[in-house]
């Protein structure tokens, strides 16, 4: 049970510095909350922008040139990270434990996060002793090549809704680059990181190689962002934090920026679809991990022919949706993961109710206690409508009607994201027309949520800059050296 769990967590949590435990330079913690009921898990040291300061100063001595990490071989740094994976694998109900205490996501959902979480720091331990430059047939005789090099220390900016697979996303393609990293968790969810920075250490990453400074966005994420010292930042989180991350970069040093941002996903469902295969997979696009999920499938576009029929499935499916306590094995859904966003979420209900929406179930909080909502459905959903056009991040349905192709292309654009969209259909070339025509990162047929470890993830517009995931994924965290040699002219 969650008590069980909440009794092995240590209350007090510090920063990891040079594969230290350590407690911040002002001596503040904060509390971090259990969603589930609100009360404080434990006090965490909150870092600051002197934390940062000393997290990118040891993670600049692990970068230097003599350093054992820079000296290392790939194919060991390749072990490494495997190791970190083993390591991973072993702990896994022990981290699953503290993922779901921290941020209310099922017990059974964690461990599938920590699993893909492996996966991706596997894979990119493959690529360590695979990263080539080129030699090039340059004009005038010259012999050219290219290295491929890491980009130095590298800043890092992650969310709570996924914070273990955020933090392998991140991870596996830094390590495998050979930089050298200063991470922030988000401060709703720093246990599950500090967890793995003891894994970190026990794998035998040198000092440095790996910091973790929890605290707040606008001090200790800032100080990131606007660090002289720090190459690169990479940040996953709301659209809005996106733009100061880059202004931040802009008036610093000009740091190397990845982004990954907020979306308003759209999935397509054809008349000639199994609705209810259909309606399964829309479900899932919108409400796995509670609809918090940056590409989740947030306006499902149904055609007219089987729009009624599509509406009473998707209501089937969430009347047996279970919310309730994340440690129970029949739960579907726990509770969003704060005050703010259980009110963001409630707030958007309430305007789509007012917007003249129809709401075809839930529509209100689940319980008393905790930051639970219904999972609620919304049919009869109109582009303008708030419901239809911001990210709620909550376990929000719109269900919107549309009648042909070319009209369905242009509403599914018609918005300033585009990180993912999905089509439903047994018909190849409306499905190829649309996955060339939707302005999105990743376009998934037939399906949902089809990210893996080895293609790229990312937005167009304002959904993100760079990809994460992939070969793509590693490129962001390289710089290219051209080394050009004077031959004797022939
Ligand atoms: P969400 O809406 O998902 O909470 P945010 O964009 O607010 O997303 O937060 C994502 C991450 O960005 C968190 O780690 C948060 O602390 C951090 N953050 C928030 N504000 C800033 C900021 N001004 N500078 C740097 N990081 C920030």
């Amino acid at each position: 049970s969650a008590a069980d769990y909440q009794s092995k967590v240590n209350p007090s949590q510090k920063l990891f510095i040079d594969n230290e435990f350590v407690d911040s330079v002002s001596g503040n913690k904060f509390p971090t909350i259990n969603p589930a009921t609100g009360g404080v898990i434990a006090e965490v040291s909150e870092g600051d922008k002197a934390d940062v300061d000393k997290a990118v100063a040891a993670a600049k001595r692990a970068f230097h040139r003599d350093s054992p990490w820079r000296t290392m071989n790939p194919s060991a740094r390749g072990r490494l990270m495997n190791k970190l994976a083993d390591l991973m694998e072993r702990e896994i109900d022990q981290l699953a434990s503290i993922e779901t205490l921290d941020n209310g996501k099922t017990f059974e959902s964690s461990k599938g996060d920590i699993g893909a979480s492996c996966s991706v720091l596997r894979y990119y331990a493959g690529w360590c002793d695979k990263i080539h430059g080129q030699t090039i047939p340059a004009d005038n005789g010259f012999f050219s090549m290219t290295r491929k090099e890491p980009v130095g220390v590298v800043g890092q900016i992650i969310p709570w809704n996924y914070p273990i697979m955020m933090t392998a996303w991140k991870w596996g393609p830094a390590l495998a680059a050979g930089c050298t990293i200063v991470l922030k968790p988000a401060e709703q969810t720093p246990l599950s990181v500090l967890a793995l920075a003891a894994l970190v250490k026990e794998a035998g990453f040198p000092p440095g190689v790996i910091n973790i400074v929890p605290g707040y966005g606008p001090t200790a994420g800032a100080a990131i962002a606007e660090h002289m010292d720090v190459n690169k930042v990479a940040f996953t989180g709301s659209t809005e934090i996106g733009h100061l991350i880059m202004q931040a970069a802009g008036k610093s040093n000009l740091k190397r920026v990845s982004l990954e941002l907020g979306g308003k996903s759209p999935i397509v469902v054809y008349d000639d679809a199994n609705i209810k295969k259909a309606a399964d997979i829309a479900y899932h696009a919108l409400f796995d991990n509670h609809g918090q999920s940056c590409c989740a499938g947030s306006r499902t576009f149904v055609h007219a022919k089987v729009y009624d029929k599509f509406v009473q499935e998707a209501k089937l499916l969430v009347a047996n949706r279970k919310v309730g306590d994340p440690f129970d094995k029949n739960t579907d859904q726990g509770p969003q993961i704060d005050q703010d966003m259980f009110d963001k979420v409630m707030g958007l209900i309430d305007s789509g109710k007012n917007d003249g929406a129809k709401l075809v179930i839930g529509g209100s909080r689940a319980g008393n206690v905790g930051f639970f909502i219904q999972p609620t459905i919304f049919a009869n959903v109109e582009d303008n409508m708030r419901i239809a056009k911001e990210e709620i991040f909550g376990p929000v349905q719109s269900i919107i009607k549309f009648n042909n192709e070319e009209e369905l292309i242009e509403r599914a654009n018609k918005t300033s994201y585009g990180l993912a969209a999905a089509i439903i259909t047994q018909d190849i070339d409306r499905a190829l027309n649309f996955a060339k025509s939707v302005e999105a990162g990743s376009v998934w047929i037939n399906g949902y949520d089809l990210i893996t470890a080895h293609t790229p993830f990312g937005g167009y517009k304002m959904s993100g800059i760079g990809r994460e995931l992939g070969e793509e994924g590693l490129h962001e965290y390289l710089e290219t050296k051209t080394i050009s040699i004077r031959t004797p002219s022939v």
